[in-house]
């Protein structure tokens, strides 16, 4: 049974989270303040947690890179409209994905599935991807398609990599590049923006239109597998 850290201030919401969770029988631990949250997440080892970003004693933000600084665990953002710049903050401090409130139950149950099973993957350390009817073998650095060999360039291989260890997981662009090209190029996102170009037109059946290499507007990218051929 997954244990889920659910950190809230807000009753109302905290309660409806814990009614889904619950449903779905996960195990809910509740904090209502950064404090709390810290407290909960060191004697409980939650499997995920869910982050309320504005908190009566501090930012959700905070939260997150103290929770990383020590482990691995999914963190999901829980934000309100009014903190949408804060998205990107939350992602570059090292949470997984972010659910806009109101958010609806199907959704927020998916997302937290997503979550746990990527949990799993990573342990794993899955070297090969299913991206439609190419497959790409970041171990071997090997890809092909219907057509036979596909060639990836080092850089793209790099980049895909990088997208891969957050699979399913939104990616900021500076996070790409300060993983693939350092962070004394953080400045400069040309270099990423022609690499996911040319991977889109490799990998993708349409470019135009991407299936698996997805962009988040304004935040970054994400990776997107097709479950069933895994
Ligand atoms: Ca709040």
């Amino acid at each position: 049974m997954h244990q889920v850290l659910v950190i809230e201030d807000e009753p109302a919401i905290r309660n409806v989270l814990k009614v889904l969770l619950e449903a779905e029988h996960y195990r809910v631990i509740e904090a209502d303040s950064a404090l709390r949250a810290e407290i909960e997440s060191r004697s409980h080892k939650p499997d995920l947690l869910l982050v309320d970003l504005g908190l009566p004693d501090g930012s959700g933000l905070t939260i997150i890179r103290r929770v990383r600084a020590w482990s691995p665990v999914p963190i999901i953002v829980l934000s309100a409209r009014a903190q949408e710049e804060q998205k990107i903050a939350a992602l570059d401090a090292g949470a997984d994905d972010y659910i806009t409130k109101p958010f609806s139950a199907p959704e927020l149950l998916a997302r937290v599935r997503a979550a746990l099973r990527r949990n799993v993957r990573g342990a794993e350390q899955t070297g090969a991807l299913a991206l439609g009817r190419i497959r790409v073998d970041l171990s071997k650095r090997a890809a092909s398609g219907p057509d036979g060999e596909v060639h990836l360039t080092p850089l793209e291989y790099r980049v895909l990599e990088c997208l891969a260890r957050h699979l399913g997981a939104i990616v900021t662009q500076q996070q790409v590049i300060r993983e693939v090209w350092g962070p004394e190029r953080l400045g400069d996102s040309r270099g990423l923006r022609v690499c996911i170009m040319n991977l889109r037109t490799k990998i993708e059946a349409d470019p135009r239109k991407p299936a698996y290499l997805l962009t988040e507007a304004g935040l970054g990218y994400r990776l997107r597998v097709d479950e069933t051929e895994r």
